[in-house]
């Protein structure tokens, strides 16, 4: 029998093959958001093995667990996202997708796994846990718009018992592995999505006098909105404005009556994000007016800023340097602008968002890449600081 004074770091390589198996098992079978029923079914499966008591929910996949039910401590909940990705592997890993088209390319696998890890481990220790401990698994974090987390919490994930913190973890691909990134304050970014629609005349290319071109005009849009990013926000505040998709037109002498883009908005700051809304309406109706079209915009808010508290963020950080060793531990100079549904759980509930390192010798391919890779280096760090931050936010002040 494990003692329960096993350093954190011990205890996750000690449970390293079961990890190492529940994430390739989630690997081979990787489901998109809203669909991740057989995802499910493998969390449960582990639970049960690992005699962690769970709930489940009719018409949503998360699964909520919960250790050490009815200890006097403090509750922490830890956060694990169980979503794929529409993108077809190209790693070539012995447990790559058997899913044509759908890959783990978000390394949702990793933070499932060790999730899994963290609650063996806490669960080896139930008798002499400091406080109850909830583990979260999440579904549709890529969804980008509701998301999963927001269903979870109308479904009440955060109460009952009531978590006093929060804890969830995102594989990173510009942290080495082996190293836990912090970053307190803004983290991620809140990220709105824009569709724009610029009404033209269409008619034959060799004719444009006859009508506003709608081509032209989308290609002024495209410039035109990275003014915003230079001329109306202050310089200081991150800002983003990408378009990704521009879609009219059917050949080469032909003017489309309609010509649609796409794109995305990252800011930190609320006001910041609200300026930005009413500065780009305002700069694409100019400019499609300026040529006698008319532009529709609609502007959806997606997940929020990421906030990482400052002090409870030191404090874990304290903690992970005290488990795992200074080595293992680095603040972070910069946010992402990336945004993350865990953002939701942290506007009701203080709590910490870690970046787990997974860069090997310098270089891992991006996110949501084919041939995106975390090494399992990361399913260990990341099993001991899910650990070793359930330990020092237990460690009580009242
Ligand atoms: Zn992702
Ligand atoms: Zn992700």
């Amino acid at each position: 029998m494990p003692s329960r004074r096993e350093p954190p770091l011990g205890a996750a390589r000690r449970l390293l093959p079961r990890m190492r198996a529940w994430r390739e098992a989630f690997h081979r079978e990787p489901e998109l958001s809203y669909h991740e029923k057989a995802t499910r079914e493998k969390v449960t499966a582990a639970l049960d093995e690992l005699g962690i008591p769970y709930r489940t929910y009719s018409g949503f996949y998360g699964v909520l667990a919960l250790l050490g039910e009815g200890r006097p401590g403090p509750v922490v909940a830890l956060r694990a996202d169980m979503d794929a990705l529409p993108v077809t592997e190209a790693t070539g890993l012995p447990y790559r997708s058997r899913v044509e088209g759908k890959m783990h390319a978000c390394g949702h696998d990793v933070h499932m796994a060790a999730l899994l890890g963290a609650g063996a481990i806490l669960a080896e220790r139930r008798r002499s846990l400091a406080g109850p401990v909830k583990l979260i698994f999440q579904p549709a974090e890529e969804d980008g718009r509701e998301g999963g987390a927001l269903p979870f919490l109308r479904r009440g994930c955060l109460r009952d018992p009531k978590v006093d913190h929060i804890v969830g973890q995102h594989v990173d691909p510009a942290v080495p592995a082996g190293v836990v990134g912090l970053k307190p304050g803004a983290c991620m970014a809140a990220a709105d999505t824009v569709r724009i629609v610029v009404h033209g005349h269409g008619g034959h290319a060799s004719s444009p006098h006859q009508g506003p071109d709608a081509v032209l005009i989308a290609a002024e849009i495209v410039e035109g909105l990275q003014a915003l990013v230079s001329r109306v926000r202050n310089p200081v505040d991150p800002v983003v404005v990408s378009v990704g998709s521009i879609h009219g037109g059917t050949r080469h002498n032909i003017l489309p009556a309609e010509v649609t883009l796409e794109g995305t908005v990252r800011t930190f700051r609320p006001a910041t994000r609200d300026l930005m809304e009413r500065a780009l309406h305002r700069r694409v109706r100019a400019i499609a007016e300026s040529l006698g079209a008319r532009a529709s915009i609609s502007y959806e808010r997606g997940y929020p800023t990421l906030w990482n508290p400052p002090a409870e963020t030191l404090r874990i950080e304290q903690g992970l340097i005290a488990a795992l060793g200074q080595a293992r531990v680095r603040e972070l100079e910069f946010p992402i602008l990336g945004a993350e549904d865990f953002a939701r759980y942290l506007e009701r509930v203080p709590g910490t968002f870690m970046r787990l390192g997974a860069a090997t010798r310098g270089t891992l391919a991006s996110l949501h890449s084919a041939s995106f890779a975390p090494p399992e280096e990361s399913l260990q760090v990341g099993a001991a600081a899910l650990v070793a931050a359930t330990d020092v936010l237990q460690r009580s002040r009242a």
